[in-house]
């Protein structure tokens, strides 16, 4: 029986990643407030958001002082746009601090409000650039198998997910998948990480050599890959990546919308990672989720690749109404000012011994095949068989069991394709609490057996 609220919800609301026909008999929880690392339900109850919402709220529910951040900057001037001339102080001091922090040389910031935003962007500033130096040819982005990159028109083209594709008439032209760097489900028997990582590197090769190098513009990458399976890449992974794209002169885009702003114990995941991009995407953690708010980082070639265009063309054409709005940079400055001074990335980096402890002992579970992870991210592979490494069936519907359990329980978690629990906290989570996570999630695994 639904509550009311739930009730309405089904009559009104489409809801992303839900199987639409399921949804009407069973209706969604609904969420009134959050406390720290935990958010409570219209009955009052208790859950542990062992997801930071969608990977998102780094400090929590319950920040006081970005709440503060938001309400003085929506006082004194809550819009103010920046197209055409105009501009504002937290625009301006927020591009500022990512140039600051950011793992690699950036020329200049471009705001939007969401990871989508960002990528889409990345795809039209990747195009732009070749057009602008006289090289209309190279317009082919590689992704990968598994990469989410976002839901609109070309970021979903990018995403190598099937759901995003299906009826949906999509991926466009000038896209293209690689392999999933997936070592657990897709190495040859007895490949070491860096055989199976030198494969894949040569995959890439043969991959634009086939395409002819001078159609291929960018290799876009999550550092590790978040909604495929929250997947570590293999050792060695980005450097010989990486020594492909520059021997081709394919530039690489770093998606940071989960793993940027310390989600792996470094500012940005490309640094623990090996990974040396020329543009990276942000969004989420930039404002832990207070506030929609993305941005593309981009390297001084792109500026100048830019600026010859606007010359040509005139008028720079893209961005948005909410390019750079105030709240959200103010509420984004306030989040970078509580990282480095709470030194919440050095946290995780403390904290990621005993997260990473705790899950690998959940590989003596009898349905775990795999359990993964780097910083505080991590992602379990549920099977049928560990010997074979078997799945279950689709229709058995064992991961969306356990999330249920684990709901039961007071913990959420989330179900990724292909029996797979991804946990994401929040990054002020404390050890305490890491282990409530992992007592709730291991007797929700005792129920699902
Ligand atoms: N890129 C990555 C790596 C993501 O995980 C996501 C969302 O989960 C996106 C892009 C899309 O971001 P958004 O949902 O804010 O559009």
């Amino acid at each position: 029986m639904l509550t009311n609220l739930a009730a309405r919800d089904v009559e009104t609301l489409i809801h992303p990643y839900t199987h639409l026909d399921k949804f009407r008999e069973t209706g969604p929880i609904v969420f009134e407030r959050g406390e720290g690392v935990h958010v409570f339900d219209t009955a009052g109850r208790p859950y542990l958001e062992g997801m930071a919402g969608l990977w998102c709220t780094s400090l929590g529910y319950s920040n006081r002082e970005l709440a503060e951040a938001a309400r003085e900057q929506m006082e004194k001037l809550p819009f103010q746009h920046i197209f055409s001339g105009r501009s504002h102080d937290p625009a301006i001091a927020l591009a500022e601090k990512l140039k600051e922090i950011a793992p690699v040389p950036i020329s200049k910031v471009t705001f939007c409000s969401s990871g989508s935003e960002a990528n889409d962007t990345q795809v039209k500033l990747a195009w732009y650039m070749s057009n602008a130096l006289g090289k209309p040819r190279k317009k082919k982005i590689i992704a990968r198998t598994k990469g989410y990159h976002g839901v609109t028109v070309a970021s979903a083209s990018l995403t190598g997910l099937p759901a995003n594709h299906a009826l949906f008439d999509l991926p466009i032209q000038n896209v293209l998948h690689t392999s999933c760097p997936h070592h657990y489900r897709f190495a040859e028997a007895g490949e070491t990480e860096e055989a199976f990582s030198a494969r894949l590197a040569a995959e890439l090769e043969e991959m634009i050599l086939r395409e002819d190098p001078d159609t291929v513009c960018a290799f876009i990458a999550e550092p590790v890959m978040g909604a495929g399976g929250a997947l570590v890449p293999p050792a060695g992974y980005f450097e010989a990546i990486g020594a492909v794209c520059a021997k081709y002169d394919v530039r690489v885009i770093a998606d940071e919308v989960i793993c940027g702003f310390g989600r792996l114990g470094t500012m940005f995941g490309s640094q623990r990672l090996g990974m040396a991009p020329h543009t990276i995407s942000v969004a989420k953690a930039i404002t832990s989720a207070y506030m929609p708010l993305g941005a593309v980082m981009l390297d001084e070639p792109m500026y100048q690749a830019m600026l010859e265009g606007s010359r040509e063309v005139g008028t720079f054409g893209h961005g948005f109404t909410y390019s750079g709005h105030p709240t959200a940079c103010a509420v984004a400055l306030k989040t970078l000012e509580i990282y480095e001074r709470e030194r919440i990335v050095e946290g995780v980096a403390a904290k990621e011994p005993h997260f990473l402890h705790r899950l690998a002992a959940l590989e003596e579970h009898p349905l775990v095949g795999e359990a993964r992870g780097l910083g505080l991210i991590a992602g379990i592979e549920l099977v049928a068989d560990k010997a074979t490494k078997r799945q279950y069936e689709v229709k058995a519907g064992v991961a969306a069991k356990a999330i249920a359990f684990c709901q039961e329980e007071g913990l959420i978690l989330r179900n990724l394709m292909g029996d797979r629990i991804a946990i994401c906290p929040p990054l002020i989570i404390t050890q305490a609490e890491i282990d409530e996570l992992f007592d709730k999630l291991g007797r929700a695994l005792d129920r699902t057996l």
